[in-house]
């Protein structure tokens, strides 16, 4: 386009600066040379490039703008394996202390999972206080609202928790490069993205139906909400993790009795471990689920698990009857004794496949059984060496009681 053309359609041209979203930049760029829509510059220019041709943007005046341009120029080429779904690409969030102390609009708020603010520490608002109507991102004028208001001069909302405030700005750094959460290992934006938004739906209440298809992340609750629970879980990870999986527990076991399978009773949390969130670097959340699951799982878990890590199954405490007793060669019926002796935990469950077999037990060893139970050295010392053959060398230290007078 000839330079005094240009001159006539653009005569005000402003710089882009550090973090502005491409939408915002344009938007300022409408608003100070008189234009009403910036739909109008898809008429003028034939691309987002031959805008920036026309203005002398130079590549590293570029490069400071984040986020998509609009769709009239076609779909956009983002950066860190972005998409633009991942963009709000209707509604305008903002942060009224920010745009006071600069007119223009950061490109992070236009992601979708953002919603606060990284320089104050408060949520970003979605929604003119004085009339509720949201602001659209096809405006020129991002500072006023419809009404009047000044986006800008309105209170800003209430800071936000620790947790919250430490993930958003984990997330919002992974816009460069790979960034980690106190411990956890480093994600790409595009992976941040990912976690929050399938383990952000789990609660100890509420567990979806279908995970992964959230309608309304555009709005501001909705993002807010799965920010804040994926926080919570990590904050005070494991211990937080392991109540969501415990009241999933409890819920699927007063629900079926039958729900014997880990896949059945963990349900959609199960499928988002294993199939939605297979990737590698996910593999921090098996772990803790696997972690639990030797703790927590009163059945057996075996070689039919093979989404499990062989360590999982080779370390899990609880055997069947039936497998307690070929080991330790003796009958089953030595092995009920000892259940019902309590010297050994066994949980009678009943199975599909149980109710035409029989009764199933699990086993798995107590930790504070005393010796002095046994009423002569000699048949401690051979029911020892079943338990030795049941439950492993763990015996030695969990089943000798120091009062016992045998150690
Ligand atoms: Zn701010
Ligand atoms: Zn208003």
């Amino acid at each position: 386009m000839a330079t005094e053309k240009i001159h006539s359609t653009l005569p005000v041209r402003p710089r882009p600066i550090q973090g502005e979203a491409v939408v915002g930049y344009l938007m300022r760029l409408a608003g100070v040379n008189g234009y009403n829509s910036i739909r109008q510059f898809g008429k003028i220019f034939g691309s987002f490039d031959g805008l920036c041709q026309a203005l002398g943007l130079t590549t590293e005046e570029r490069q400071v703008l984040f986020g998509p341009y609009p769709s009239f120029w076609g779909p956009s080429v983002l950066s860190n394996g972005l998409m633009a779904a991942d963009f709000n690409h209707s509604q305008l969030r903002w942060c009224p202390l920010c745009l006071r102390e600069s007119a223009h609009l950061l490109g992070s708020w236009l992601l979708k999972i953002s919603c606060v603010c990284k320089r104050h520490a408060t949520w970003l608002q979605e929604k003119c206080p004085d009339c509720g109507s949201f602001q659209r991102l096809d405006k020129v004028n991002f500072e006023i609202c419809g009404c009047g208001a000044s986006l800008a001069e309105i209170r800003a909302a209430g800071p936000v928790a620790d947790s919250v405030y430490h993930l958003s700005q984990t997330v919002e750094a992974s816009i460069i490069g790979n960034s980690a959460f106190s411990g956890f290992p480093p994600l790409s934006l595009p992976e941040w993205l990912k976690l929050i938004s399938y383990l952000g739906q789990f609660t100890e209440t509420c567990q979806p139906r279908k995970p992964g298809k959230i309608a309304n992340m555009h709005q501001l609750d909705t993002a807010s909400a799965l920010l804040l629970q994926t926080s919570c879980l990590l904050d005070s990870w494991p211990e937080n993790f392991h109540a969501l999986l415990a009241a999933i527990q409890r819920q699927a076991e007063s629900e079926a009795k039958t729900k014997t399978r880990i896949r059945d009773t963990f349900g959609t949390l199960y499928h988002v471990l294993y199939t939605d969130l297979s990737a590698p670097c996910f593999q921090f959340l098996r772990d803790e689920f696997e972690r639990y699951l030797h703790e927590h799982w009163w059945g057996v878990v075996n070689k039919r698990h093979r989404a499990f890590k062989p360590e999982t199954v080779a370390q899990h405490p609880r055997v069947t009857l039936k497998q307690a007793a070929k080991k330790a060669g003796v009958a089953p019926s030595t092995v009920r004794h000892f259940v019902r002796a309590e010297v050994i935990a066994g949980n009678l469950y009943t199975t599909m496949a149980a109710q035409k077999n029989g009764l199933r037990y699990c086993l798995s060893p107590r930790k504070n059984i005393s010796a002095a139970s046994f009423m002569c050295y000699a048949r401690w010392k051979r029911y020892m060496k079943i338990l030795r053959l049941l439950c492993g060398p763990r015996v030695n230290k969990w089943m000798l009681s120091r009062c016992s007078g045998y150690c």
